[in-house]
């Protein structure tokens, strides 16, 4: 195992049979082992440091419906809000002052917000904040649009792909929502110069280490410049209310090995 462990630091890259066996690996020396190599790599790439964004979370309503979301368009019990341009920019202002040189605007894909209304708010963040990165998470939109947020001073987008498989994306998300068109979305925005973020959540309902396996594959070629993981935690107003909590330890694994993959994510 530890052999594996150095390969994947040594080459960022191991196949599908050696990922599954790290991930059901056990055995507490190798866990730390792992640990303590992706800390170093870590220690090596970033310092002792924390990176803080600033994340305004500009709307909490959704035209979609996936199953594991709180903020799910199907959910009734949700105090909707969005923000108005200039409260976004009141945010930026004071975090602006507080030191944070990083802003991320974060959302549901709400209609209200209009391809225009994003492109002018990120332009006029960028007009005021030079030297700050704007960070867009406001899940798919069309390819032109994605080029009209950049144009307009977007460096990042995150978009979580949640599972690389399609069975397991039927099952988290309703018919009208496609792997497919994620991953078109994800390449887009690649293509156009965004530094991309993209992830998964760990043990979302019906989740295998099949599919562990198959996102950890899809990451270490798709390479994203930010990688976003953490475990499934049920919200009781969804279809999933009743489902176990994804694990901690999981996680944890998941996020050594992405740390040896992607080293400088
Ligand atoms: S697209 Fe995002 S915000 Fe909307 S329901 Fe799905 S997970 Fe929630």
């Amino acid at each position: 195992m530890k052999r594996l462990i150095d390969k994947l630091r040594h080459d960022h890259s191991l196949t599908g049979e050696e990922y599954a066996s790290l991930l059901s690996c056990q055995d507490t020396d190798t866990l730390l082992y792992l640990q303590q190599q992706a800390r170093e790599v870590a220690l090596a790439y970033f310092g002792n440091a924390i990176f803080i964004r600033g994340l305004i979370e500009v709307s909490n309503r959704c035209r979609n419906n996936c199953y594991y979301c709180g903020i799910r368009k199907g959910n009734t019990a949700v105090t909707r809000y969005a923000l108005s341009r200039k409260s976004i920019l009141e945010c930026c202002r004071e975090g602006y002052a507080l030191g944070f040189r990083t802003f991320v605007m974060q959302g549901g894909e709400d209609p209200a917000l209009t391809d225009e209304w994003i492109e002018a708010t990120v332009a006029a963040i960028r007009n005021e904040y030079p030297d700050c990165a704007i960070t867009l998470s406001l899940g798919e939109k069309s390819r032109e649009a994605y080029g009209r947020f950049f144009r307009a001073g977007a460096n990042r987008y995150l978009l979580r792909h949640e599972t690389h498989n399609e069975q397991h994306y039927r099952k988290l998300h309703p018919g009208d929502m496609s792997l497919k068109h994620r991953l078109q979305c994800l390449q887009a925005l690649k293509e156009i110069g965004y530094q991309t973020g993209t992830g998964i959540m760990v043990g979302s309902p019906g989740q295998t280490l099949t599919h562990l396996v198959e996102d950890l594959l899809f990451i270490e070629q798709f390479r994203p410049q930010m990688i976003g993981i953490g475990p499934f935690i049920p919200h009781h107003d969804t279809p999933f209310g009743t489902e176990p909590a994804g694990s901690a330890e999981m996680t944890l694994k998941l996020l050594s090995l992405f740390r040896l993959m992607h080293p400088s994510a």
